[in-house]
């Protein structure tokens, strides 16, 4: 059984419009879908927002569900100067940006105490196949797939793929000096969102191979998406469920 978690309810929805032989399942206040994709195995559910919902979400899967894989998609604020609206991160190592114990018994800031461990990456093999989704995803399906008009509405002319370092906390970054303050202490962070780092821990505790696919629908900044529904909606919901199927 492969894992997958969206944090937005419009993906979640369009992968589960794509699954065979549904059932449902109420489990601790989530609605977990299981079916077949590409008769694969799958168990879907909304992760909720922030390091904690993810976390307990991800457990949820692995001990009712045996997981042997976990997919988590959503969307994320870039970091980096040349990250744009549209872009695609895969997160190759996660941080938790709010994780300060600095000064306790020489812990350093960002380090997961007791883990010894600042920095948890995904699985290699997963990154590779992500790439490969994502690649694919872009060079065929992405002209038919969205609306040519809502992609220049935004400004999406060329969606770009990268790989890297995504920070994690129960934040959402909107503001030029959080920005320029983050950029500072993690010079090769890419994209910053909520969940990814909470999902690492607990997969390298569980020794469990995961991914993390990041659309960027922000900046991170002061100047916050006009429309994030819509951008969800027409846009990033498309990517992942096009990524989604070409991974699985
Ligand atoms: N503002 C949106 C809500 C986004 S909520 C709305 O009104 O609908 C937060 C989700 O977006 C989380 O899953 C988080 O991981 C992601 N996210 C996107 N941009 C982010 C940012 N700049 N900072 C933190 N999280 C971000």
């Amino acid at each position: 059984m492969i894992g997958i978690m969206a944090a937005m309810h419009e993906e979640l929805n369009r992968i589960v419009a794509m699954l065979s032989d549904v059932t449902e399942e109420k489990v601790a206040r989530k609605l977990v879908y299981i079916g077949k994709l590409n008769n694969k195995k799958v168990s879907v559910v909304f992760s909720g927002w922030g390091k904690v919902a993810a976390a307990t979400t991800s457990t949820m899967l692995i001990e009712r569900y045996a997981i042997t894989r976990l997919v988590f998609t959503g969307v994320a604020g870039g970091i980096q100067p040349h990250l744009n609206i549209g872009d695609i991160v895969i997160g190759t190592s996660f941080v938790q940006h709010d994780m300060d114990c600095a000064g306790v018994l020489g812990i350093k800031r960002f380090e997961i105490p007791l883990l010894s461990l600042t920095e948890i990456s995904s699985s290699e093999i997963l990154q590779i196949k992500a790439e490969q989704a994502v690649n694919d995803y872009l060079s065929t399906d992405v002209v038919s797939d969205v609306d040519k008009e809502e992609l220049n509405n935004l400004n999406i002319t060329n969606p770009v793929i990268y790989s890297g370092l995504i920070a994690s906390g129960d934040q959402f970054i909107s503001s030029e000096d959080k920005l320029k303050e983050l950029q500072q202490a993690l010079p090769d962070l890419l994209a910053v969102e909520m969940e990814g780092a909470a999902v690492a821990q607990v997969a390298y505790e569980y020794d469990l191979p995961f991914i993390v696919i990041r659309i960027i629908s922000d900046k991170a900044n002061d100047d916050s998406l006009i429309d994030f529904s819509r951008f969800i909606e027409e846009i990033a919901s498309h990517f992942t469920s096009g990524i989604i199927k070409r991974l699985i």
